[in-house]
């Protein structure tokens, strides 16, 4: 794929990897509005850029020099050239192929495959997933890279018109950096007026920190935003950095967190929420991390391990003074500071959390609906929060009848039900509609017990790993472990004594069992019962059979627990059963209805059941009933 398909000892050919020239495509043809960012892109390339060097100097004496790091943008009027130069790191022969021909993020090919025409919002994910060098052709229908890396004693040239292919030849001697020459597009003359560039790095490059030039001039301030007193911060500002951070012009964040603390540990962090998940949209997982800086130089950029993994929707800077500047990427996680700066930075996040599920729920609901699985995966990874992040949980509920997408928080619930209710009840299923009808609710709607509505099943999952909240149980409805508050029987609600079971009953269940074998653990009378003449209930200690049911579709060996039947000895199809059984000859038809009881309790739960038989049973009952016609 980047292999020379043509060369000679000055020039080589390449053709650019498939989906760089889909994304080149794209770039050039149908994102026309919004051409500014390509300098952004490029001037932040550059930025990267001077910060790898920087880095390499505080190791390495030999790379150090008095010239100052910094950004230049050139304009050629003549020849319509707009030249965007670093004095950075700059790309050996071998980068220039890897780093310009291929896309290395998998972010990105993912970014390809979910493009929209919807340009706009497009536009707003091209930098996120790391496709910045390639917006240059949005502004030239001739890009030039001369580069001379630090690392190599060579200067070459690169160069492509933006279709398939690339050349790289060696160039004349050049100083350290890059300088990525733009061949301006006919009608873009615009981009070579001092005016417009300067707008545009005033708009989008504020935050650089490194000097950006332009004929002599110094265009960002570069005054890092993080160590300036909040109260001579604007809103405006904190979003400025947001978009930097994010490359996303126009983004603001749905919540930030500006902390400083100068004792036991100096640091100062600007964290941001984004007001979308993209992960939720199927873009697979956040990819980008914090910037980590040591006395505001950068020491690693897109660091993932400086907060837990299930906060990787975070953006955002850390600066300490306690870190050791010369720290590797590899022993960074070693290091006692950083092991510190990661504890308070989790607690903080979780104390903000708190704050605005308490002070502002509004804004915590509209987190919750994007970042609620990151929580419920920290329950299941993050044993130390686990209590913490149990209290930022929200659901639905049974008793919000009148708006069921309201959620509420298990300490809600607890608060609303009785104090004799040791357990906290919940249910799950595909959907709401769906998890209404399980059968198993009846016996909670009679006794007017609170029930929460899980419709994810890592819901459930974060609910097995918490176990209980404020001493309560936290138990599926179709468990066995199910216990009921004593006094929860109102009048008109009574529950079936065992004084009114049936004379007869016990055959029922003795057919039922014979009939079932080992498909099911028991059969038993139910007290869960109204309107439904059987339901399945799990054992103690299970999970529910929805979450064995997801755990199935992804594990063929898991085993699914083996369930008991629960039978209604009041329904009257049950009823007509017990008279039956206590006739001779009848017991036949009596296993058979077991076994379609079983059957129908199977499919209510989405389970599959034996699909021969039951339509053979089928077919049989109908034509016994047709003959009786
Ligand atoms: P990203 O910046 O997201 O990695 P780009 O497509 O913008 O993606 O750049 C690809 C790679 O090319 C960069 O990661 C970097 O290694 C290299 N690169 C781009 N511009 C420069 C530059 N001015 N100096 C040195 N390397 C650069």
């Amino acid at each position: 794929m980047t292999a020379p398909v043509e060369a000679t000892p000055e020039k080589q050919e390449f053709s650019f990897q498939a989906e760089i020239k889909q994304l080149l495509h794209i770039l050039s043809h149908s994102l026309y509005q919004n051409k500014e960012i390509s300098i952004r892109e490029l001037v932040s390339n550059a930025s990267d850029a001077l910060d790898k060097l920087r880095h390499i100097q505080l190791f390495e004496e030999k790379y150090r020099d008095d010239a100052p790091l910094e950004v230049t943008l050139e304009v050629d009027k003549e020849k319509r050239i707009l030249t965007i130069r670093d004095n950075g790191i700059g790309l050996t022969h071998d980068e220039l192929v890897k780093n310009l021909g291929t896309i290395a993020h998998s972010g990105s090919l993912e970014f390809l495959s979910k493009l929209s025409g919807d340009a706009k919002k497009d536009l707003t994910l091209i930098g996120q997933f790391g496709v910045g060098f390639y917006s240059a052709f949005m502004l030239a229908d001739k890009v030039e890279v001369l580069s001379h890396s630090y690392a190599e004693d060579a200067s070459w040239r690169w160069e492509s018109d933006g279709t398939g292919r690339y050349s790289i030849e060696p160039a004349e001697s050049l100083p350290r950096g890059t300088q990525v020459r733009l061949h301006l597009k006919a009608d873009l003359d615009e981009f070579l007026e001092a005016y417009r560039l300067k707008s545009i790095i005033r708009r989008y490059s504020s935050f650089i920190p490194h000097p950006i030039r332009l004929e002599g001039e110094v265009l960002n301030d570069q005054r890092p935003i993080w160590v300036e007193p909040k109260h001579e911060l604007t809103e405006e500002k904190y979003n400025g950095f947001f978009q930097h951070l994010t490359h996303r012009p126009d983004a603001k964040p749905l919540w930030y967190l500006h902390l400083s603390s100068d004792s036991p540990l100096q640091f100062s962090a600007i964290l941001y929420c984004p007001e979308e998940n993209f992960e939720l949209l199927g873009f697979g997982k956040n990819e980008h991390g914090l910037h980590l800086c040591a006395k505001r130089i950068l020491v690693q950029d897109n660091c993932r391990e400086l907060l837990p993994e299930y906060m990787r929707f975070l953006y955002g800077l850390v600066d300490s003074a306690d870190l050791p500047l010369a720290v590797s990427r590899e022993t960074l996680q070693d290091n006692t500071i950083f092991r510190k700066l990661k504890k308070v930075l989790t607690k903080k996040v979780l104390d903000h959390l708190d704050t605005l599920a308490t002070d502002t729920p509004e804004v915590y609901e509209k987190f919750y609906r994007q970042f609620g699985p990151n929580l419920r995966e920290g329950i299941a990874t993050d044993f130390e929060s686990r209590e913490r992040l149990g209290k930022l949980l929200r659901f639905r509920s049974s008793n919000d009848t009148e708006n069921p997408e309201k959620l509420i928080s298990l300490a809600d619930y607890v608060a609303r039900v009785s104090e004799k209710q040791k357990q906290i009840y919940f249910v799950c299923g595909p959907d709401l509609e769906t998890l209404k009808k399980n059968p198993n609710l009846e016996v909670f709607r009679r006794k007017k017990l609170e029930v929460l509505y899980l419709i994810d099943p890592i819901d459930e999952m974060a609910l097995s790993h918490l176990r209980t909240f404020s001493e309560k149980q936290i138990v599926s409805i179709d468990s066995a472990e199910v216990e009921f508050p004593e006094g929860t029987d109102s009048a008109e609600t009574p529950e079936p004594a065992e004084a009114e079971k049936p004379a007869g009953f016990d055959r029922v269940l003795e057919l039922f069992r014979e009939a079932l074998g080992d498909r099911v653990s028991d059969v038993k009378a139910s007290k869960r019962l109204t309107d439904s003449p059987c339901c399945l209930v799990n054992p103690a200690g299970a999970l529910s059979t929805q979450l064995q049911k997801v755990l199935k579709m992804n594990h063929q060996e898991f085993e699914m627990s083996k369930r008991a039947l629960e039978v209604n000895p009041t329904h009257p199809l049950i009823l007509r059963l017990t008279s039956l059984a206590a006739e001779d000859g009848q017991a036949a038809f009596v296993k058979e209805c077991g076994q379609q009881l079983f059957a129908n309790a199977m499919i209510l739960e989405g389970l599959p059941p034996e699909p021969e038989d039951l339509v053979t049973r089928m077919e049989r009952f109908m034509s016994e009933l047709a003959q009786a016609k």
